[in-house]
């Protein structure tokens, strides 16, 4: 089996680089599709309450011969559940539809600036309690720029173990990236093969017929050779045995510096100092 290193985080805790995702996963498929990436050696599955499948996430790994702590799990507070109260309430809910009585990594899934009084602090403190319980073993945020998380430097105990950040060939978020690996926080990217936009891209694909290996493959090997954490989706068997394929091989310097220059600054989803949450 593939071996799939280890990134240690600031707090000392190890997250396997590589992992699977479940955006858009149904739920009467994610069963399906979690059993098949553990089948073949995934062991880390990154997930959200929006998500709305982490019942199922739950039961997959449950049925499978792992034990719970052979899983790194990922998920995520809805983005109505900012207020303490109800971030300690959807806290609860999360560990209780996955069947947990912890979580690997717990995040804040958007920074939402422009609601809540753009008060993100006292949801992170509400974090930083779920931490000292040992019922989250690393938090952390996603979609936030570089301003927000100097707000939390500022003000907050615990620094954000991970940044989940959409980062693609045509999305490289050189600015971001550099802030978060001047003060230890690692970063996750999401959406990784661009939702399979730069996989028909000319230079992805050259690089791929000579190199022996598929499109996606290649932007898999880019972004760990990048330093990031990333957990592609798919629901197919063979499509995820496939995106493992990727540490049998290395990328060469000017190969990972090719792809990075084809970056447009152009976002798949939302720009997170704009998005409320709502659409
Ligand atoms: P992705 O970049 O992983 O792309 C998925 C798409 O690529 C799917 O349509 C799939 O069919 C296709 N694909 C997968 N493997 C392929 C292959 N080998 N060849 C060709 N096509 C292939 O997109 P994603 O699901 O949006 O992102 C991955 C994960 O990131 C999500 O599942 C989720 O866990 C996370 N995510 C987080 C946020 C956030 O705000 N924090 C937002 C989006 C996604």
């Amino acid at each position: 089996m593939t071996a799939i290193p280890d990134i240690m985080l600031s707090n000392g805790q190890n997250i396997p680089q590589f992992g699977f995702g479940v955006f858009l996963v149904k739920p009467e498929e994610t069963v399906a599709a979690v059993s098949s990436a553990l089948q073949v050696g995934y062991r880390h599955i990154d997930t959200a309450e929006m998500y709305g499948n982490e019942n199922e996430v739950g039961e997959a790994i449950g049925r499978s011969d792992l034990d719970r702590g052979d899983v790194f799990v990922t998920s995520k507070l809805a983005n109505d559940a900012h207020e303490p109260d109800d971030a300690r309430r959807a806290f609860d809910e999360s560990l209780k539809a996955l069947g947990f009585d912890y979580l690997d990594l717990f995040l804040i899934h958007w920074p939402l600036p422009t609601r809540y009084d753009g008060d993100y602090v006292s949801t992170w403190k509400t974090l930083e309690e779920f931490y000292r319980e040992g019922r989250a073993r690393s938090i952390g945020v996603s979609n936030f720029q570089p301003r927000h998380l100097r707000r939390l430097h500022a003000e907050c105990d615990i620094p954000p173990a991970v940044n989940q950040i959409e980062v693609n060939p045509y999305l490289t978020q050189d600015e971001v990236r550099g802030f978060c690996a001047e003060h230890q926080i690692a970063i996750e990217a999401w959406s990784p093969l661009g939702r399979g936009n730069v996989l028909a891209d000319p230079m992805v694909e050259s690089i791929a017929r000579r190199v022996g290996k598929t499109p996606a493959q290649v932007v898999l090997r880019w972004h760990i050779e990048r330093g990031d954490i990333v957990f592609p989706k798919s629901v197919n068997p063979e499509r995820i045995k496939e995106n493992m394929g990727i540490f049998d091989f290395e990328l060469p310097g000017e190969d990972v510096e090719a792809i990075t220059l084809l970056n447009r600054d152009e976002r798949t989803g939302p720009d997170p100092d704009k998005f409320d949450g709502r659409r």
